[in-house]
């Protein structure tokens, strides 16, 4: 694998150091450039495939962490939620959707909704009251039934 040495550019180094990083996800490599001596870090990953989301109306798109985060954010607003907070939140929903076969857009909202309610109640409120996926209230009260029904906080082993 060639990089460019971020101070001059040059495209031959040599690994000083490998290791396994990030729990074994990742591979570290500490590269010394041949031209400059400069010395910089690299991180090899598999690449993840998208996750997609089928939205109303049958358009798929990937899932956007950004988005939800977002989202879950304006929520959040003026609430004790941090940043980390939200990340962590976003994380999860994307590691529990991952392991459905069809994701629908509502299914990433109610899934942000049940976290959301684990970590604030007035940001639950108000992401439900805003939140534009379901068609019409009758959905969204028996989301809100459907949740209702599980209480009891998953938390991952
Ligand atoms: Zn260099």
């Amino acid at each position: 694998m060639l990089v460019r040495c971020p101070w001059c550019s040059n495209l031959d180094d040599r690994v000083v150091d490998t290791r396994l990083a990030e729990d074994g996800g990742a591979i570290r490599r500490r590269r010394e450039c041949s031209a400059c001596g400069r010395r910089y870090t690299t991180y090899e990953r598999l690449e993840q495939a998208p996750l997609w989301v089928t939205k109303r109306g049958g358009v798929r798109e990937p899932f956007d962490r950004a988005k939800v985060v977002a989202g879950a954010r304006s929520a959040a607003k003026n609430r004790p939620v941090d940043d980390d907070a939200l990340n962590a939140l976003a994380q999860e929903v994307e590691d529990a959707l991952r392991g459905e076969p069809e994701v629908t857009s509502q299914q990433v909202g109610v899934a942000v909704l049940e976290r959301l309610r684990q970590l604030d109640e007035v940001s639950y409120l108000r992401f439900a009251s805003v939140y534009k996926g379901f068609e019409d209230v009758g959905d969204f009260e028996r989301e809100v039934g459907l949740l209702t029904k599980t209480t009891e906080p998953k938390r991952k082993g």
